[in-house]
Formats: structure tokens, sequence, C-alpha cells
């Protein structure tokens, strides 16, 4: 789990879940109020993150060749999961990388 940048102190995994379902990277730490960025621990990390439930989807359909209802009840579960992996796989930063690596 993350720490912040700033306090040290570690977040829990619904602070950072949660605003990950808000579609946002800039999130107030809960401890010293300070804005910290959501970002991947490597870029690697993050283009697999991109890439990685599109690929599930494609592959779970295929092999076990689900009905369109079944699709989308795959999907949710497959956000679920990811979600539930994605808080242990970030890192907070006081910068927001992202935005820095594009400029
Ligand atoms: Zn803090």
């Amino acid at each position: 789990m993350p720490n912040c940048e700033n306090c040290g102190r570690q977040w829990k995994w619904k602070t950072i879940v949660l605003n990950t379902l808000k579609f946002t990277n800039k999130v107030n730490c809960p401890y010293c109020g300070k804005a910290q960025y959501i970002v991947p621990k490597s870029r690697k990390q993050n283009a697999l993150f991109s890439f990685l439930p599109a690929f599930l989807i494609i592959v779970v359909t295929l092999i076990f060749d689900l009905e369109v209802l079944g699709t989308f009840l795959l999907v949710p579960a497959l956000i679920f999961i990811f979600l539930g992996i994605y808080p242990f796989l970030t890192k907070l930063s006081n910068e927001d990388e992202a935005s820095i690596g594009e400029r």
C-alpha cells in the first residue's frame, strides 16, 4: 500500500480505490492534507494496466465461448478484481509524474 510522500503515513486501500473510481489521480492526503498523485510504480505497469482488462475480457470470452450475457457479468467482476489489486501497485508522489513525462 502506498505511503504519503509528504508525511510518510500509509494510506488505506479504500482511499485509493474510492479516488480511482472518481477518475482522479490527485488526492489530498487524509493525514496531512497535502495533494498527492496516485502514480503506477513503473511506466511498464501503467501500460500493462491499460491493456490487461481488455485483454482478459477477450481471452476469457474466447476460451469459455461466453454468451453476451456472460460477458456483461464478467466485466464488472474483472473491474472489481482490478480495483482490488490496483492500490498495491501504485505509489504516491508530490508531483504529477504523468504530466511531467508528457511535457
Ligand atoms: Zn500525508
